[in-house]
């Protein structure tokens, strides 16, 4: 018998990486609000999650729910059924003390950046408030933070004693970003926060949102119009549809091989580097007919199913539930289509680039 040396033995091969616990996990959640028409669901049956560190891009045209998803995840807009789970917790079923205490790790940065800024505070004070809401620092350590959080975001720390009207758009967004990163968040909803930017400035404040990516660990929530943005920052996609999420997966398969219809129209449609999700995809993208119907018309079965040009009896009668792509496209990619697999896959030139 031939004995093995240690060196012959093979090595045993590498234990699999523990999958990152989510630090943001939505489960089927629901929010209804009435209106005077009736109620309507911007947000049905949605999940998703986000890992540490990690930038998810939430994609779709105007009205199709996005905002309100973001809302929810930071309590102003209620779930009337599904959890929210962030940092281990369920926000839908937290005290608002605990709420309060929760957004310490778990931070906004909003779309106009004048409009969420208090006029009436310097620039100092407005970066530092975090820190005095959760008691982390005082006086002139707090100060001292506060100017370091702006050295962090490319502003010179004597910009501190003035105050938001004296700034242009980028540097007050800036002092957005600062502030929502100087209590050290875990998470970050960023809800458009360049689309009230000039196009020259969009890309400085994007760059910084990934060199802060980079340096803190901090996870994104990324919500934009601006297809292009979504595919430079996120590591993963989903794509939003009246109210429920269609497709999911890491960015560049979903980019490069879209599989839902309503996707492959949405990403076919960027032909521009800086394109925003269309108005009117209809426009833009001959197979796919009318608009968006309103929260109060939403169609039985496939919600796309009026606009689709693949759509058969079954997708007017049962909703597609979010499932995993199986075959080449088995790598984290879901989809929402009863007839993903039979469908064409759109020629290369059509494909986003
Ligand atoms: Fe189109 Fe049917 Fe798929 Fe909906 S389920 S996207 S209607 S093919």
């Amino acid at each position: 018998m031939t004995m093995l040396a240690p060196d012959d033995v093979a090595p045993a091969a590498p234990e699999p990486e523990p999958a990152a616990v989510p630090v943001l996990s939505i489960e089927d959640a629901k929010v209804t609000y009435e209106t005077p028409r009736g109620e309507i669901s911007p947000v049905d049956g949605v999940s998703l999650h986000v890992k540490p560190g990690e930038t998810l891009g939430l994609v779709g045209e105007s009205g199709c729910g996005k905002s309100t998803l973001g809302r929810l995840i930071l309590q102003l807009a209620k779930a009337d059924a599904g959890t929210v789970t962030f940092d281990g917790e369920d926000l839908t079923s937290v005290s608002r003390s605990r709420m309060r205490a929760l957004r310490r790790t778990l931070q906004v940065i909003y779309q106009d950046p004048r409009g969420s800024l208090d006029p009436k505070m310097t620039i100092r004070q407005i970066v530092a408030e975090p820190l005095k809401v959760h008691g982390l620092a005082k006086g002139a350590a707090r100060d001292a933070k506060a100017d370091e959080m702006l050295l962090s975001v490319g502003l010179d720390p004597q910009l501190g004693d003035r105050k938001p009207a004296e700034l242009s758009g980028g540097q007050q967004q800036r002092v957005g970003i600062g502030r929502a990163l100087i209590t050290e968040p875990k998470l970050i909803v960023c809800d458009e926060p360049v689309s009230a930017l000039d196009v020259s400035v969009q890309a400085q404040v994007i760059n910084l949102l990934q060199d802060l990516k980079e340096r803190t660990g901090v996870a994104y929530l990324f919500i934009s119009h601006n297809l292009a943005v979504v595919r430079h920052l996120s590591d993963r996609v989903a794509v939003m549809y009246l109210g429920r999420i269609v497709e999911q997966g890491p960015v560049h398969d979903v980019f490069a091989r879209p599989l839902h219809p309503y996707s492959r129209g949405l990403l076919a449609s960027v032909l521009r580097p800086d394109a925003d999700a269309p108005e009117r995809l209809a426009e833009v993208n001959e197979h796919i007919h009318g608009d968006v119907p309103g929260f109060h018309e939403v169609p039985q079965g496939c919600r796309f199913h009026p606009r689709c040009p693949y759509a058969t009896d079954r997708c007017r009668e049962e909703v597609p539930e979010l499932e995993k792509a199986t075959g080449d496209h088995a790598r984290d990619h879901h989809v929402a289509c009863h007839h993903w697999e039979d469908i064409v896959p759109l020629p290369t030139a059509l494909r986003a680039r």
